[in-house]
């Protein structure tokens, strides 16, 4: 499989492209966690992969969305975006995961990432606006990687999105990206109404056909105003889709992302680990981009955005709370010790419909990535080693016992599980 993977980067994308992600994103983005490493060893955290939600607006209107799509357009504008591109790589920071909204819809964003060569950008979108010129530029650039959403099938993508012929659209968005030869990833947010379709050999062999280079398997999460709770994966489909997963990277010569797992199978929060926090569209410092309360923002400028991140008392409190509670999803699991958290440290909704309090309050208790004993070990000698060294949970949950911090909901919920494996 190493030789097959190793053959389709060398012959089917462009070199230079190649080398950009080698360098800035393999290279570099290795030493920018070295040096959050570091950092945490001085108990300081600031993330070495920013995700930055650079506008709310977006064509579709998806089930389980949390930005405020339909509000009034706001941006994070050209000048800002360098300040915050420019001082996190005064840290060391060199690679940042690019939100929405629908980013191709922010009408300088390619223009500042082209100054930032140096850099690299992963795009969360759509697809939907990527022309062949658009895909053109970017190949030009070499320093983005297109992740393009596909939620289903044709009939699925349309309930899934709110629009029509969405499917199609999207197809013809990745296959500019191909046409054009760049370093293009496909993702799906696992759901009851997409799973059967797209958690399959089959899709990931007809990606590979296509020329995509990686793709990531998200779950979703019954987020925002229309969080259609009846989506959301069982205990046990989660675990099939992490058995998926460690099973498709020995097999097929594709990249599979996953943020949620060790080489040991072990579950972790990215925002606990300090290993990425999120800006939303008005610049609001957040935990994660479904967590919208803040207490910093990046147009403060009394502090550095560093100091911003490493002296914010909610974000800490934040990370220490989820970790002694859970290697998973705390607002999943435990959304009521979220409130609590928000509400001690006043935090502010974040959001402009300022309703998050009152979606946080109506979430259920679900099971997340952590399920003690179903652990899933990597297979795959090569992901075995990046985590050990460059993801994994840092020692973060090193102190703490989660064996008596599970609401009693979820202790069965998990254990249902555990009964019908044995
Ligand atoms: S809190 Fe949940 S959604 Fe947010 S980063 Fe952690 S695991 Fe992901």
């Amino acid at each position: 499989m190493y030789l097959r993977m190793a053959k389709r980067l060398l012959l089917e994308s462009d070199k230079r492209a190649l080398w950009k992600l080698a360098w800035n994103m393999g290279w570099k983005g290795m030493l920018s966690v070295q040096k959050h490493k570091k950092r945490l060893k001085k108990g300081e955290v600031f993330p070495p992969f920013l995700y930055i939600s650079v506008i709310n607006s977006c064509n579709l209107r998806c089930q389980g969305c949390w930005v405020d799509v339909a509000a009034k357009q706001e941006t994070i504008s050209a000048e800002a975006l360098h300040r915050l591109i420019n001082e996190a790589k005064e840290a060391g920071n060199v690679f940042f995961g690019i939100v929405g909204g629908e980013p191709f819809m922010h009408p300088e964003l390619l223009d500042v990432l082209e100054e930032h060569p140096d850099c690299y950008f992963q795009i969360f979108t759509n697809g939907q606006f990527i022309t062949d010129e658009k895909a053109k530029r970017l190949r030009k650039m070499g320093n983005v990687t297109p992740l393009i959403s596909v939620e289903g099938n044709e009939i699925v993508s349309d309930e899934r999105r709110g629009r029509a012929d969405v499917y199609n659209k999207t197809m013809e968005g990745i296959q500019n990206c191909l046409n054009n030869k760049l370093f293009t990833g496909v993702c799906t947010s696992l759901c009851k109404t997409n799973i059967d379709d797209l958690l399959k050999e089959e899709w990931i062999d007809r990606l590979i056909e296509m020329g995509v280079m990686y793709t990531w398997f998200h779950v979703y999460r019954p987020m925002g105003p229309d969080a259609s709770p009846e989506l959301c994966l069982t205990t046990g489909q989660q675990l099939k889709a992490r058995q998926f997963v460690v099973d498709m990277r020995v097999k097929k010569p594709i990249v599979i992302v996953d943020a949620y797992h060790d080489g040991k199978g072990q579950a972790l929060c990215p925002a606990v680990t300090g290993m990425s926090h999120h800006i939303n569209p008005w610049g609001d410092i957040e935990p994660c981009p479904v967590i919208q309360f803040s207490q910093e923002s990046i147009h403060n400028h009394e502090k550095s955005l560093k100091d911003q991140f490493v002296e914010s008392e909610f974000l800490k409190d934040f990370r220490e709370m989820s970790a002694s509670t859970t290697r998973g999803c705390i607002i999943l699991e435990r959304p009521d010790l979220l409130q609590k958290l928000i509400e001690k440290h006043g935090a502010v909704d974040s959001t402009v419909r300022k309703t998050a309090m009152k979606e946080l309050e109506a979430m259920e208790i679900r099971t997340s990535q952590y399920n003690p004993g179903n652990e899933i070990p990597e297979k795959n000698l090569l992901y075995r080693i990046a985590k050990k060294y460059w993801y994994n949970d840092f020692g973060v949950y090193r102190d703490y016992d989660h064996s008596q911090t599970a609401a009693p909901e979820l202790v069965q919920l998990q254990t249902t599980v555990s009964s019908t494996k044995t």
